[in-house]
């Protein structure tokens, strides 16, 4: 059984450097990641997390689940479970919660998750990532809980101050944040402020997408409600080479991350998508390799 610190020490002691990684659908996307986890070993990462049938997709949740228990046993650092309630009955939820701690997995990311994207009703018990923060803290304090925000407000909310409100509300109850991805200091060093005029000053994590692929950096920005800057996508878009659009992202990322840091960020959550190579060069141009 691992002996890690929770995330919510290793964020007090902070900064710190993470990477989410996703389950791969097969064995060829599980070698890449075992490459990938191996390149990132010299970083000496404080945590990862893994995320859990991201749109919807059940198939990989198993496979969530056997990522993050193996994370944790053979691993220096905790692995964080991505959790999500919607579609889930609170039973469910139960057993997924208490098979964690049997297996020394104390660092859960509560989330709603999406509804489905054919407009059917998600089911389940729960409709809102409070609900879930709420049932993970009555198997005991021993679970350090993150939860989601989104600098640029969720893409469902249509109210700024009522987003911010529940957001506050759940991260009262929870330990920490980690936000959606985006392309502007400001946005996040505006929740932040948000947040603390609500009373709320738990560490909250940027999340941070060094995406060099345009439509994909389109696609996903969309569905993370996250703009994307017109002059970061027409650079991005008018790159010659694979190697001249890394080095664009790599370096707004980098630009980014370091006002992130200076304006008193916890720490740095890059979104890899299973890569290491533009997570080894941002880390590097920070200065972050210890
Ligand atoms: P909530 O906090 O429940 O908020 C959702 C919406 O409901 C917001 O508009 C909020 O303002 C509103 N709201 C909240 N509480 C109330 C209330 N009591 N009454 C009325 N309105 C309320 N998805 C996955 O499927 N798998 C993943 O692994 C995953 N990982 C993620 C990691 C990060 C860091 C982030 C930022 C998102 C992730 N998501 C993931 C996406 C997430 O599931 C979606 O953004 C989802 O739509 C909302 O999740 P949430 O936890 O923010 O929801």
């Amino acid at each position: 059984m691992s002996e890690h610190p929770r995330i919510r020490e290793l964020l007090g002691a902070g900064p710190t450097l993470s990477v989410e990684f996703f389950p791969p659908k097969t064995d060829e996307g599980l070698a890449t990641l075992q490459q990938t986890i191996e390149e990132l070993e010299p970083l000496d990462l404080s945590y990862v997390s893994v995320t859990y049938g991201a749109a919807g997709n059940r198939e990989t949740r198993g496979r969530t689940r056997d990522l993050v228990v193996d994370l944790n046993r053979d691993r220096r650092y905790p692995a964080m479970a991505h959790l999500t309630c919607m579609g889930h009955s609170r039973d469910e939820l139960d057993a997924l919660i208490a098979d964690y701690g049997d297996h020394g997995v104390l660092d859960v990311l509560a989330l709603a998750g999406d509804p489905p994207a054919d407009g059917s009703p998600p089911g389940g018990d729960f409709t809102y990532a409070e609900e879930l923060v709420e049932l993970i803290r009555s198997h005991g304090d021993r679970f350090s809980i993150g939860v989601a925000a989104h600098p640029e407000l969720h893409p469902r909310s249509t109210d700024r101050g009522e987003d911010r409100r529940n957001l506050a509300r759940k991260l009262e109850l929870a330990d920490f944040a980690v936000t959606q991805f985006f392309f502007d200091a400001d946005d996040y060093l505006r929740l932040v402020d948000e947040l603390a005029d609500l009373g709320v000053t738990k560490p909250v994590v940027p999340g941070v997408m060094p995406l060099s692929n345009p439509q994909g950096v389109h696609r996903m920005a969309k569905m993370a409600g996250a703009a994307f800057p017109d002059d970061l996508a027409e650079a991005v878009e008018g790159a010659e080479t694979p190697e001249e659009r890394q080095r664009i992202v790599v370096d707004a990322a980098v630009e980014m991350s370091q006002a992130l840091l200076d304006g008193g960020a916890p720490g740095l959550h890059l979104y890899c998508m299973n890569r290491s190579g533009t997570v080894l060069e941002i880390v590097d141009a920070l200065g972050l390799r210890s």
